[in-house]
């Protein structure tokens, strides 16, 4: 019997095209959602709830499809079943918090923008959850480099995503001409939600889009950088860097066809999943990350085209991810032109540990324990300081406090039982601001511990 079809959005509400897709199995395991009852039934007109509930669901079974085949663990971070509220209430949020997807609506002059009504907002917040199952240790890792590459995660995956619906791949073709490394709906993310936001909170959107992975970011050491400026010690700002460097080496290896067609595009896509993922899995979680991660990217590729390394390995140099200096040894380890031995690497059973930081700043009258990224001194990736040389890391203690640092600064820490008149704690646990801390501080043991209790997508927007 042929599946029932529903209408969902092909990219973005902003765009207004609408498409025909078989009606998706939320139940369906591996990676089932369930979303709170009541169940609706389809509705063709995108304004009602009803459309909303099987666009996402259709969206959210898309992305499912698409990662779950390169998560070992074949579940969810937390089992079988994935929770997802499409609307929690006004704010211009969405988030993870390990047991569900949680979705709220910005609220403006003419109607609501619910952030669940976006694709790309999905496949952004269920990108947080795919890489949690496939690499857990990134959770809780006290670095901002970690952090953004969470949300870099998050904006492949919404990108990836929307290149399995074949009508969209034919529309991208079209018009970009096959050279995807243009200013398009497919590079613009979450295009209707960002021009919202933007009209309310300039500095946190584009105008046509919440990040446009074709804008051009260099690397910089994000312990150097500013707390307001266009690329900042935010983790969203920060991630745009990795995006940006990926999607011109999307469009790289595409660009190997000289008149690429929607199957070989879909082929890029799923090679360029393959590709991020194992160098998700074989990277150390180190203080360097994203020059950690981009090396394993340009040596993960190898296996899937020759050709593939030095288009990786151009985007990150040009971004200064990779220095000149420790990109070329990487090229010589794949090229054979020295031995593998130059490459100690992290040995991958050793995650990131609990340390204890200095934590009087904090109010707190003990160490805070945090785990802290692992000392990349053995391993060759390094990033590059503004000159091209190569950039020392910073120590594990330096990284985590930087990071820890802007989280009590800028109020995403739940002292929990800790609180005081100063501090919100669990006492306040009816003030809206702490439904948007990322952290908590709890006693473990005979510790004082700093947990991560979700990613948030839009932290800085308490409504
Ligand atoms: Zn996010």
């Amino acid at each position: 019997m042929a599946a029932q079809q529903i209408l969902i959005w092909e990219n973005d509400p902003a765009s207004s095209v609408l498409v025909m897709a078989d009606k998706p199995s939320i139940s369906t395991i591996p990676f089932k959602y369930t979303f709170p009852p009541p169940r609706l039934d389809p509705n063709q007109h995108p304004d009602t709830r009803e459309f909303r509930y099987w666009n996402a669901a259709a969206a959210l079974r898309r992305g499912a499809d698409f990662w779950g085949p390169k998560v070992d663990r074949s579940e969810w971070l937390r089992g079988p079943a994935l929770g997802v509220s499409l609307d929690l209430g006004p704010g211009w949020n969405a988030n993870y918090d390990r047991r569900a997807l949680n979705f709220y609506h910005g609220v403006t002059s003419t109607g609501n923008i619910y952030a669940a009504a976006s694709p790309d907002m999905l496949c952004h917040e269920l990108g947080h959850a795919m890489l949690d199952a496939i690499q857990p240790h990134l959770w809780i890792t006290t670095s901002l480099e970690v952090e953004a590459f969470h949300e870099s995660f998050g904006d492949i995956s919404a990108i990836l995503c929307s290149l399995q619906i074949p009508s969209m791949r034919d529309s991208i073709l079209v018009s970009t001409g096959g050279n995807l490394y243009c200013n398009s709906r497919l590079s613009r993310v979450a295009e209707q939600f960002g021009t919202a936001l933007h009209i309310h909170f300039p500095d946190d959107a584009d105008p046509d889009c919440l990040r446009n992975a074709v804008k051009f970011f260099c690397y910089r050491d994000p312990n150097t950088l500013p707390s307001s400026a266009p690329t900042t010690q935010d983790s969203h700002s920060f991630s745009r860097i990795f995006t940006n460097a990926i999607f011109e080496a999307l469009a790289g290896m595409l660009s190997l066809y000289p008149a690429p067609t929607s199957a070989q595009l879909l082929l890029v896509t799923e090679e360029m999943r393959d590709i991020v993922v194992e160098a998700v899995k074989s990277a150390g979680i180190v203080t360097n990350y994203y020059a950690e991660v981009a090396a394993k990217i340009v040596q993960k590729s190898a296996v899937k085209n020759p050709a593939y390394p030095a288009i990786f390995r151009a985007a990150f140099v040009r971004r200064n991810i990779l220095s000149l200096e420790s990109a070329s040894t990487i090229m010589s380890l794949l090229n054979g032109t020295i031995g593998a031995d130059a490459d100690e690497g992290i040995d991958q059973t050793y995650v990131p540990k609990l340390a204890p930081l200095d934590s009087s700043h904090y109010g707190l009258d003990e160490p805070l324990f945090v785990q802290m990224p692992l000392d990349p001194v053995t391993t060759i990736a390094r990033s590059a300081t503004p000159d091209g040389r190569s950039m020392e890391p910073p120590s594990p203690e330096a990284a985590a406090t930087a990071f820890v640092d802007q989280l009590f600064i800028k109020g995403l820490v739940n002292y929990g039982e800790f609180g005081d008149r100063d501090h919100k704690g669990d006492k306040d646990n009816k003030d809206p601001a702490l439904a948007h801390t990322t952290h908590r501080i709890q006693r473990e043991g005979d510790q004082l511990r700093l947990v991560r209790i979700r990613i948030n997508c839009g932290s800085r927007h308490v409504c």
